[in-house]
């Protein structure tokens, strides 16, 4: 028997899409937690839904994507020592992580058969596996000395789809990247380059050269992790490649409005994606996206629907995922809010422009509610409603 969820009194309705960012509809109606149709309520067919959520009028987007994450096993993090981080995301509104490398666990294994199978268990575990019902593509291998063609086609073979931050391990010069990276494409695995200063004790300087040659899906924290490449150096990889701009919140936050200008001048939007790159020195932050997208907005100058498109969107679309976006046969993966109490907006994007965070007053993931009040957002002022 299908499940059918109605989202009704929506008062705005952010599509995740930069060419439309705001939808003229006020409800939308979800089937076996795929979006069926959206519209005005009168001409959706939700007469027969078994829950309808009553959004009092707020604010509906998709859900949030975190492109950059270091999870290690379960829903514990062993660089903070800290548990349950990932349902602290989901109750700031994000809905898919990826990883870009399972690096914090304790004796990573760096051999070449060693980092295949924590890559395969990664990646099985986190897809049975969904504290707060986050979807975490995991299971992302860190490149080593010695890998050949067929690792590559392997780990495709075992489901592997990523690869963890390039320059994590013992591959750190352009040119054995690139002839790596040119394998994992082969096979299907989308890969990610770490970007700027050592992170950590233990890793390394990547330069824009090192970027340019190794030529990975993703220009991983191109504003640091945290130790941010010149300025000089990331315009440079704006402008020399297509590859997506992922800015990340544990990283550099001149060099993160830089990046995003830079890339809006060349009218390249749509290659900003957004990530946290947590846990880990930094900590953990359940609201870091939307402390970025807010930052973006604020800071940077920019309508903060554009702003959330960064995180929902974009990602889905460089990342070649089913959600991120407000449209038929996409899953239902959404986050509800409104302004936060007591903002100086008077609007959600008014508040999010001048510098505040939304408050979410309910998160959705595959048409079945996860959390009602986020425990971690400033209250919203209207608050979403199921029954
Ligand atoms: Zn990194």
């Amino acid at each position: 028997m299908s499940s059918v969820l109605l989202v009704k009194n929506i008062g705005l309705m952010l599509s995740g899409a930069l060419e439309n960012p705001v939808l003229d509809a006020d409800a939308i109606l979800v089937r076996d937690g795929v979006i069926d149709s959206i519209g005005k309520l009168a001409d959706l067919d939700g007469d027969n839904a078994d829950t309808v959520v009553d959004a009092a009028g707020t604010t509906l987007c998709p859900g949030l994507i975190d492109s950059h994450v270091h999870p290690v096993i379960g829903d514990w993090t062993p660089r903070q020592n800290q548990l349950n981080w990932i349902d602290s995301y989901m109750n700031g509104g994000v809905t898919t992580m990826i990883s870009a490398g399972e690096v914090h666990l304790p004796g990573r294994p760096k051999d070449v058969v060693g980092l295949k199978a924590m890559a395969i268990t990664a990646q099985r575990a986190f897809s049975s596996f969904r504290p707060g019902g986050v979807k975490i593509h995991a299971g992302a291998p860190v490149l080593e000395q010695g890998m050949v063609e067929e690792d590559f086609k392997e780990l495709s073979e075992a489901g592997v789809t990523l690869l963890g931050e390039v320059g994590l391990g013992g591959v750190k010069q352009g040119d054995e990247a690139r002839k790596m990276v040119a394998w994992a494409r082969k096979y299907g695995i989308q890969s990610t380059i770490h970007t700027g200063g050592p992170s950590i004790p233990g890793s390394g300087l990547i330069d824009a050269d090192v970027v340019l040659e190794a030529d990975a899906d993703v220009i991983g924290h191109i504003n640091g992790g945290h130790t941010a490449l010149p300025l000089d150096q990331i315009r440079c990889l704006c402008e020399s490649c297509t590859r997506s701009v992922e800015i990340v919140h544990n990283g550099n936050e001149v060099a993160a409005l830089f990046a995003m200008r830079t890339s809006m001048e060349l009218n390249q939007p749509e290659r900003i994606i957004l990530g946290t790159d947590s846990p880990a020195g930094s900590g953990v932050q359940p609201l870091g996206i939307l402390r970025l997208i807010s930052l973006l907005s604020s800071m940077g100058d920019v309508p903060a629907e554009i702003a959330f498109c960064f995180a929902t969107g974009n990602t889905a679309r460089e990342r070649k995922l089913n959600c991120g976006l407000l449209e038929p046969g996409r899953v239902a993966d959404f986050v509800i809010m409104d302004r936060a109490q007591h903002t100086a907006g008077k609007t959600i994007l008014e508040s999010v422009q001048l510098g505040d965070l939304p408050g979410i007053s309910m998160v959705i993931i595959d048409g079945v509610v996860r959390c009602t009040r986020s425990r971690n957002t400033p209250p919203a002022e209207r608050m979403a409603v199921a029954s």
